[in-house]
């Protein structure tokens, strides 16, 4: 039996350039791992319809669910700078856009799920590793408020996936998302001249995530205005992508593709987790500027739409450049709550970067040091506590004259962030067969910002020798 779904693909209508069609691989043994239940409510989808056998064997890609169109999109990118003429889904397959009870659409992705034409070298699988990985922090990031793509489900394959010598379970992992085009889908068409691709695909873009935009000069700037906010509240977070490739840009504005990302313990604004990014072009500080490189990127890709190319340039490097005031605004209000202000006006940057810089040199753990500020235990997150209590008088004397800094902090601050130890343990020990530490975590992480006292150890900074210095990349 075959699942039923209220699939509607978009996408699949596209011409066929824009993909391979090919359905998922099959898997020897598929096992769920995990289920989204609240998510799959929100899609409209029954938990347990999809945990049954016949479920779990299309979140595996053993079997189609009826009405999906299944394929592969194209797409290109720079990736650390580098331009990449064809990229692809190498080892993901879209099933389709189903459309949620409220009218939402979502696509619905299985990561991990076989070779594809794009697939390079690559095997086309994935492992549990970073499955488990992506299923934690992506949830973790939209249980704090955070646009993000989803996980709906993790199965194991029951087949082994080797990487770097060694021999590792293979695992797929169902993703959802407002949609997986990506700034590198626009390069891609633009980069072999092919027009109407780019037209019939901002046609596709403004319908599905800005469909109050008029033309791509709009579009670009609805983009920007997204990926100011997002990059804003990824570093409220002390959240570092990692791999913040043209072709891990969606244009959704929703984060994508977590490979080697991190959030940060001790912070420093230099901090890069990523095996691979050995210049720190990734690095914490440089996200903003480095999404203007990828939003300069889409600029030129929408340029032959947009008319007479001397103006067409004009307006789109404005637009691009709105990203520098829009983003600052944006940190501003979100590092103003975190220290208690209800709405920080530029006077207030120095207080708070003057806190940010005593907190890189002392070493201050960032999560727990903004969430001191609620509890009263800030000071101890410092190396030096003079650092912090030279601070604060100055931030006291702000804080009369707010109404509820209390509330404002507790709000802005999480109690709890998916830390790279915790991810890490959880690992090792689901590839040893035991799944309660991701259960665990996964459980912890969905209300972020209460403090129950069952999972205070997972409030805690990593001891030394637990830290985790390096993350790799999710193939
Ligand atoms: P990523 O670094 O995960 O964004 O992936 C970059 C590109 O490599 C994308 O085109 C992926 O589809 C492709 N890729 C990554 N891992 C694999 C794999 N195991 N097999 C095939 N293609 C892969
Ligand atoms: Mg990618």
């Amino acid at each position: 039996m075959t699942m039923t779904l209220p699939f509607d693909n978009s996408y699949a209508r596209l011409p066929e350039r824009f993909f391979a069609r090919l359905d998922p691989a099959p898997v020897r043994a598929p096992a769920l791992l995990a289920l989204n239940r609240d998510l799959a409510l929100r899609l409209g989808l029954a938990p347990e319809a999809l945990a049954t056998p016949e479920g779990v064997a299309m979140l595996a890609g053993n079997a189609v669910p009826a009405g999906a169109a299944p394929l592969a999109q194209a797409y290109a990118g720079h990736q650390f700078g580098g331009w990449v003429p064809t990229l692809g889904d190498g080892r993901a397959v879209l099933l389709g856009e189903i459309v949620a009870p409220d009218g939402a659409r979502f696509d619905l992705q299985l990561k991990g799920a076989g070779q594809t034409p794009f697939s390079r070298r690559g095997d086309g699988r994935a492992w549990l590793g970073p499955v488990l990985r992506e299923y934690l922090v992506s949830e973790a990031m939209a249980a704090l408020g955070v646009p993000t793509t989803r996980a709906l489900a993790a199965v194991a394959t029951g087949e082994v996936v080797v990487r770097d010598a060694m021999g590792r379970p293979g695992a797929v992992l169902t993703r959802v998302a407002a949609s997986h085009i990506r700034v590198g889908t626009f390069q891609y068409f633009a980069a072999r001249g092919d027009t109407e691709g780019l037209s019939l695909l901002a046609d596709q873009v403004i319908a599905r995530h800005y469909p109050e935009v008029r033309g791509p000069l709009e579009l670009l700037r609805a983009v920007v205005a997204a990926q100011a906010r997002l990059i804003a509240a990824w570093m409220a977070l002390g959240f570092i992508h990692g791999v913040m490739n043209t072709d891990n840009m969606a244009v959704s504005g929703e984060t994508i593709d977590y490979g080697p990302c991190a959030f940060m313990d001790a912070y420093h604004p230099s901090t890069v987790f990523s095996s691979i990014d050995q210049y720190g072009r990734y690095a914490y500080a440089n996200q903003p500027q480095i999404a203007v490189w990828n939003l300069a990127q889409l600029a030129t890709c929408l340029l032959p739409l947009m008319g007479a190319r001397e103006a067409a340039i004009e307006a789109a490097t404005e637009a691009v450049n709105g990203f520098v005031p829009l983003y600052q605004a944006e940190w501003l209000a979100r590092f103003g709550r975190k220290i208690g202000l209800a709405a920080a006006t530029p006077e207030d940057q120095p207080l708070i970067e003057s806190l940010l810089g005593r907190m890189a040199s002392e070493r201050a753990d960032f999560t727990r040091s903004f969430r001191g500020l609620v509890t009263g235990t800030a000071r101890s997150e410092f190396a030096e506590p003079l650092a912090f209590d030279t601070w604060a008088p100055d931030w006291q004397a702000r804080l009369a004259r707010e109404a509820d800094p209390q509330a404002v902090m507790a709000a802005a601050n999480p109690v709890r962030i998916p830390r790279n130890h915790r991810i890490e343990e959880a690992i090792v020990a689901a590839v040893e067969g035991d799944l309660s530490p991701f259960t665990r975590l996964s459980a912890a992480l969905a209300d972020p910002f209460a403090a129950p006292p069952e999972y205070a150890d997972l409030e805690a900074a990593p001891r030394p020798h637990e830290i985790v210095h390096r993350t790799f990349c999710g193939t």
